[in-house]
């Protein structure tokens, strides 16, 4: 989940290799415009083979070469065409901006993207707002160490007292620096503000299943269809919808889809990220009484203490000391 090189070493000795290349395209680019090594963005990674979309636009099959390392959605690579006309050679990954990664099925870190720029997390007011879900969301985002916004999504579902309820305990996310975007796709309700916030940025869309992610993937992405019969072509011709994939903003930027990250809410996180992601209470950690408080029942607990002076709100502990309750369970 960390935004951290992976195999630090290994990736160091490939890294030369690679610098070289990236060198020697940037060199040769000056000297002679036609040599057939170019940059594109990595759009689609299947195994060894990578969709990678050209300056023009255009998407190609590309093969990765051997000691590359791991390729993921959103990077720059540099790749070369081969005889066959049809496929194209990744040489080289530029360096990354960061990398996101999550856990497989034994819990070891994954990559799957890399240089985002924000996490836009998903919520709606039916069939549940959750706070709590909400929290767990951030607390990944923290850990990440990504910027994000929340987006409140059908607003037409509720009532209007309903929403004054929402919007008052949304007022204590505001505060503590989380911008918010409250949306209806229906009722076009700041559809336009989600679309200003995206543009120009590489975005990753996560939320719970039923919250209106598809319907505003949608509306960022018009011609959604036309994107994924263009991946499917290059593709030669196969479904690849299941795959993490990045698609092109109309304004700008990009967003990168991931089916299997989308509920990373509820991935395993460790107590000390959890304490980390409730951002408002890193003024008060190593002021408590205990050096090991952990802000449950310790006296002398300065988070508590923040909490009574009006400076922490009683929710956002409460949800804290639940995390870590489900966590212990877990
Ligand atoms: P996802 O699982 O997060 O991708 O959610 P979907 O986009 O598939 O939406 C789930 C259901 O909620 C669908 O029936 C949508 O039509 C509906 N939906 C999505 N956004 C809104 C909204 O703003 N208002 C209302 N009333 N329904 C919505
Ligand atoms: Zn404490």
């Amino acid at each position: 989940m960390a935004p951290r090189k992976l195999n630090k070493q290994q990736r160091n000795r490939i890294r030369a290799a690679q610098e070289k290349t990236i060198q020697d395209n940037t060199d040769s680019n000056h000297e002679s415009p036609d040599l057939d090594t170019s940059v594109g963005l990595v759009i689609q990674h299947h195994g060894k083979n990578a969709i990678v979309e050209n300056s023009e636009g255009e998407l190609l099959d590309c093969r990765v070469r051997q000691n590359l390392g791991s390729i993921v959605c959103g990077d720059e690579v540099i790749y070369q065409h081969t005889d066959n006309q049809t496929q194209a050679v990744i040489l080289a990954i530029k360096d990354r901006r960061n990398v996101l990664v999550r856990p497989d099925f034994r819990r070891k870190p994954k990559p799957f993207a890399a240089n985002i720029d924000q996490i836009i997390i998903v919520t709606a007011t039916v069939p549940e707002f959750s706070p709590h879900l909400l929290d767990r969301y951030l607390v990944v985002l923290e850990y990440i160490g990504l910027k994000g916004f929340i987006v409140i999504n059908k607003t037409d579902l509720v009532s209007a007292d309903d929403m004054d309820a929402i919007q008052t305990t949304m007022a204590i996310y505001e505060r503590i620096g989380y911008p918010l975007i409250y949306s209806s796709t229906k009722s076009d309700h700041g559809l336009e503000a989600l679309i200003q916030a995206v543009s120009d940025k590489n975005n990753i869309l996560v939320g719970q299943s039923g919250v209106g992610k598809s319907s505003i993937i949608n509306h960022l992405i018009p011609e959604l269809d036309v994107q994924v019969g263009e991946l499917s072509q290059a593709n030669h011709g196969k479904h690849t919808t299941s795959s993490t994939t990045l698609y092109r903003l109309r304004k700008g930027g990009h967003l990168i889809d991931s089916p299997g990250v989308r509920d990373f809410g509820v991935w395993h996180i460790e107590p000390e990220q959890i304490t980390a992601g409730f951002i408002e209470f890193r003024p008060y950690l190593g002021q408590c009484k205990f050096h090991n408080c952990k802000h449950l029942h310790e006296p002398g607990c300065a988070v508590k203490e923040a909490v009574n002076t009006g400076h922490i709100s009683a929710e956002r502990l409460q949800s804290y000391q639940q995390m870590l309750n489900e966590n212990n369970a877990g």
